[in-house]
């Protein structure tokens, strides 16, 4: 089966530094990452649209940024997802903007190889993401952002996991499964 991966808030813990920084760009302290609870910050008490959006564009030119993104799965985790990369395709569909001041791309696979993927290929799109699914024929999605989710479940026939974060715990759809932990998807492809 063919297998579609995002990275940020699945397996690169974007929202911690990305916090960091509109701390930084606010002033106004620390942010509970609780207050957050939808991933465009909509409902946020004092983070507007605008801050949101200057942050993201100067992550978007920062290679650094990326480069040390913290990893989300353990060790143990990114094992499996090797193993299991043995007997179906992984692919990695990531909304993560393209400059042309550096090769993002080059970035994202550095970092998914020094942990331990070893062939990664990685899409980049400003697309929703059903259009690479259904091209691709994907049999399961996962995603953490509940819009990506919701779009790929309403459109493919793909099998749409969601890991369970605090910006997308309002969200409730039939076709969507929720997962605490990425081990559920390597128990569900174990019985595949
Ligand atoms: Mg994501």
């Amino acid at each position: 089966m063919m297998i579609g991966l995002d990275i940020d808030g699945v397996l690169a813990n974007f929202i911690t530094p990305f916090l960091q920084m509109l701390e930084r760009r606010t002033g106004r302290g620390s942010i509970d990452p609780a207050s957050v609870t939808d991933p465009n910050f909509m409902q946020h008490p004092f983070l507007t649209k605008e801050i949101v959006l200057e942050c993201m564009e100067a992550v978007s030119y920062d290679p650094e940024f990326w480069r040390t993104l913290a990893p989300l799965p353990t060790p143990e985790q990114w094992q499996a997802l090797d193993q299991i990369a043995g007997d179906h395709d992984i692919v990695f569909i990531t909304h993560r903007w393209v400059r042309d001041t550096y090769d993002i791309s080059q970035v994202t696979c550095d970092w998914l190889r020094y942990h331990g993927v070893a062939d990664p290929i990685v899409h980049f799109t400003q697309d929703k993401k059903s259009v690479l699914v259904r091209e691709l024929n994907i049999g399961l999605f996962v995603d953490d952002r509940h819009e990506n989710c919701q779009d790929v479940a309403t459109e493919t026939d793909a099998l749409v996991l969601m890991p369970h974060r605090p910006y997308n715990q309002e969200f409730d759809h039939p076709r969507v499964r929720r997962i605490q932990q990425l081990d559920e998807l390597f128990d569900y492809l174990s019985d595949k």
